[in-house]
């Protein structure tokens, strides 16, 4: 699950990171407030207007813009709130955007150059360790970085025993830092680190990270990427969820505890078991289909289950066939096929070729009430037939 910017700081922020000062806004007269009570509190004489969508890039998209006065402060909220922000991590048909986060500048002069660091604390699943990442070339894409110069980017394997003093010194140095900064980063890093294990984070990211001109360490935007398998256990962090961020047919699905995942191709495909349905995509495009989703209905699939799965499935316009592999393991095909037969009545006529293809226990009683149920569905044993049966339907 991703966090807003805002979300992601309040956590790090609550472990010990310093965020530049924020309040979110979601109407330009609660941005205009939030600028009044940041200049109280700030010493800062600017503000700045940050879209919250789960999209990087905001930069560039227009997402971030510096207001030198209240007035327009509220101007940007004004013009940001409502907007579909493109950038290019979104798509070409952008996000809405709902709130606004108004912070203080902390980009001011001082006596230290300002410096835009990056830094990342991810989980390495080759290494099977977390990894710090990091770059002396943050503020910019670091995906660019990567591929123009990747000698720049550093990475230090942090092992189970913990995040250890002479590796934050390590990084420190690398990035450059000297003095009471090193202080700072060794504060912000064990926080940020601290942070990203209690949260059951998969990611956290800082770009930029700001070296500040008195020398002060800041995470001047952050990314936070939570493991969803670990929310049952962070309920404050499972209340984070922005539902109008996600797909609406993923939304439903998983109400529904099915793993669905929207893709872009025609046929529908409805599976129990990730493997079985990985494979069976496969088989969808080599029978000249594309997969117009990821299901995988679990291995207690009910009539119920297969019922919502349909449902899901019909939503999307561009499906023109479905197919349905089911291994009999647990669950038996019987019982899949009155699962079927129940769905398809339910939902009344489904206009689009329907292949079921049912193995393992009795399979063939399932393909028998199939069969005999009067229904336009095609039963088939073998993942063969079952595979020619769509690229008939889809060619
Ligand atoms: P992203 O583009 O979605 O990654 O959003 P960021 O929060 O990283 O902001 C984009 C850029 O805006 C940063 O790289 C900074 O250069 C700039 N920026 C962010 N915060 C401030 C600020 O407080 N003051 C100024 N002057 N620029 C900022
Ligand atoms: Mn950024």
């Amino acid at each position: 699950m991703n966090l807003h910017e805002y979300q992601a700081k309040e956590i790090l922020c609550k472990h010990g990171v310093a965020v530049p000062y924020g309040i979110l806004a979601s109407t330009p007269n609660e941005a205009q407030e939030a600028a009044l009570k940041i200049e109280q509190v700030s010493n800062s004489k600017y503000w700045v207007v940050k879209a919250q969508i789960h999209a990087g890039g905001r930069g560039k998209g227009g997402g971030v813009k510096v207001a030198k006065s209240i007035e327009e402060v509220r101007e940007l909220a004004n013009a940001m709130i409502g907007m579909q922000l493109i950038t290019h991590q979104t798509g070409p048909e952008g996000k809405r955007v709902s709130k606004v986060l108004v912070t203080e500048d902390v980009y001011f002069k001082g006596e230290d150059p300002l410096k835009e660091l990056y830094l990342s604390i991810l989980l390495d699943r080759k290494e099977r360790k977390n990894v710090v990442v990091y770059s002396t070339e943050g503020g910019v894409d670091i995906e660019e970085v990567a591929s123009r110069s990747p000698e720049r980017i550093f990475k230090e394997i942090i092992e189970p025993i913990g995040l250890q003093d002479y590796q934050i010194r390590k990084i420190a140095f690398k990035l450059g830092l000297s003095g009471d900064t090193i202080k700072y980063f060794a504060n912000f890093l064990k926080a940020a680190y601290d942070a990203y294990l209690s949260s059951d984070a998969s990611l956290v990211e800082v770009n930029p990270l700001l070296k500040a001109a008195d020398g002060r360490i800041i995470a001047v935007d952050a990314k936070m990427v939570i493991d969803d398998n670990a929310l049952y256990r962070k309920p404050s962090v499972a209340a984070c969820r922005d539902m109008d961020e996600e797909d609406p047919y993923e939304v439903e699905a998983s109400a529904c505890n099915l793993n669905f995942i929207k893709l872009d191709g025609d046929v529908g495909c409805m599976v129990n078991g990730a493997g079985l349905a990985m494979a069976t995509m496969d088989i969808i495009k080599h029978s000249g289909g594309a997969p117009a989703n990821f299901l995988d209905v679990g291995g207690g699939a009910n009539a119920t289950s297969v019922e919502a799965g349909f449902r899901i499935i019909l939503k999307d316009p561009n499906v023109k066939a479905i197919l349905v592999n089911i291994f009999g393991g647990i669950v038996r095909c019987d019982r899949v096929a009155l699962g079927i037969v129940s769905a398809y009545k339910e939902i009344g006529s489904v206009g689009i070729p329907v292949i079921v293809r049912l193995q393992g226990t009795n399979a063939v009683d399932g393909k028998r009430i199939l069969d005999e149920s009067g229904l336009k569905v095609q039963a088939a044993i073998s993942l063969l037939d079952a595979a020619n049966l769509v690229k008939y339907a889809v060619v």
